[in-house]
């Protein structure tokens, strides 16, 4: 309680990712009221978590984007001055040519903002990749006339759009997004199902990433997908694919948030409490490797976000290589109690 007492005073200390770090390890879980997530995965012979096979190759293009959204756990918006370089996207095209990797995964931040986007996704789609995901606040494609033809460019190169919508009624939208995302992701979601995302026979594939909008687990991925789809369907005639459900993991802004509602503790009871052995062997660090904007490889975004990076000979997209990669140990620290409560968590939506 001191040190919460003490970080709450000196709020801006958690914008050090080795101060979140700190506070995660410490309270709760030092004084051995909680298990330290290494033993709780130890109980199953989890511990250490290995790699599985890589199929998830995510590319963090920047964290500059036109929200600030109140839980973002890259803690984007429009003043972060980092995005990818083309130099570090010509060694991200050298490994998408020949990676095992069937899926490649953009995000940000606002991907959309690097100004070297529409020329990246020209070259990795001629890499063959399977399934091309882009993560879209989907507002990005109203902020300015530059990106209004977004819709038609994913269409034209089969992007797969995840668009972020944390709910379908404005209110709670808005309270977590910001004044006016609510309305604007409507008129972007119909753009998108305009030229054809979502519609049968198609194939251009939308789907939608919701996470609660406070200290709480998100609730039956299917049971909100029907919520949604009903939903969007009645009162603007939208259609999308599938929802996934994601849980906040307690870092960066969502983590400072906790703090300020004094909700830490409760929550972080509430995700241990929830812990689901079976989702273990299935967080997206099993199949992912996360790479941040210059180039860093890590075992997922929420370690990028940490600066915990891979525990490996390669660190450096430059010097990647499948096989030391794929024996890796993966780092894990109490965040990760955010992947593995109730049906699980990861970029994809639940595990089970
Ligand atoms: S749109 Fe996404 S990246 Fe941008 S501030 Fe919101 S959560 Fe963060
Ligand atoms: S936070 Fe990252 S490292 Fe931890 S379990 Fe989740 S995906 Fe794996």
């Amino acid at each position: 309680m001191a040190l919460l007492k003490s970080l709450k005073a000196r709020k801006s200390d958690l914008s050090k990712p080795e101060n979140q770090l700190a506070f995660l390890n410490n309270g709760i879980f030092k004084e051995g009221k909680l298990p330290l997530f290494k033993d709780k995965i130890a109980e199953t012979g989890n511990f250490p978590l290995k790699p599985r096979k890589l199929e998830i190759l995510q590319l963090n293009l920047g964290y500059m984007c036109n929200q600030v959204c109140s839980h973002c756990h890259v803690d984007a918006g429009p003043d972060r001055k980092e995005i990818m370089s083309r130099e570090t996207m010509l060694q991200c095209l050298d490994v998408i040519r020949h990676t095992k990797a069937h899926t490649l995964d953009l995000t940000g931040g606002a991907p959309e903002m690097n100004p070297n986007f529409r020329w990246f996704v020209e070259e990795a789609s001629k890499a063959g990749i399977k399934d091309f995901i882009v993560r879209s606040n989907l507002t990005i494609i109203l902020a300015n006339k530059k990106y209004h033809d977004l819709p038609e460019f994913f269409k034209k190169y089969n992007v797969h759009v995840a668009s972020s919508l944390p709910f379908y009624k404005r209110e709670k939208t808005d309270k977590q997004r910001g004044k006016g995302v609510f309305n604007k992701s409507i008129k972007v979601l119909q753009m998108l199902n305009e030229v054809g995302y979502a519609q049968e026979g198609s194939g251009l594939k939308l789907d939608l990433v919701y996470n609660p909008a406070g200290a709480f687990l998100p609730a039956n991925q299917g049971g909100l997908e029907r919520d949604f789809k009903k939903a969007l369907k009645e009162d603007f005639n939208i259609e999308f694919n599938s929802l996934f459900a994601i849980t906040n993991l307690p870092i960066s802004r969502f983590l400072e948030y906790l703090i300020a509602s004094e909700n830490y503790e409760d929550y972080m009871y509430a995700l241990v409490d929830a812990y689901n052995p079976a989702a273990v062997q299935n967080v997206m660090c099993t199949n992912t490797i996360s790479v941040s904007w210059d180039g860093w490889l890590y075992d997922c975004d929420f370690n990028q976000m940490l600066e915990l990076k891979v525990n490996s000979k390669v660190k450096h997209i430059s010097e990647y290589n499948e096989t030391l990669l794929n024996n890796r140990q993966i780092r894990i620290s109490q965040h990760c109690y955010g992947c593995t409560a109730g049906a699980g968590s990861s970029c994809q939506g639940t595990l089970d």
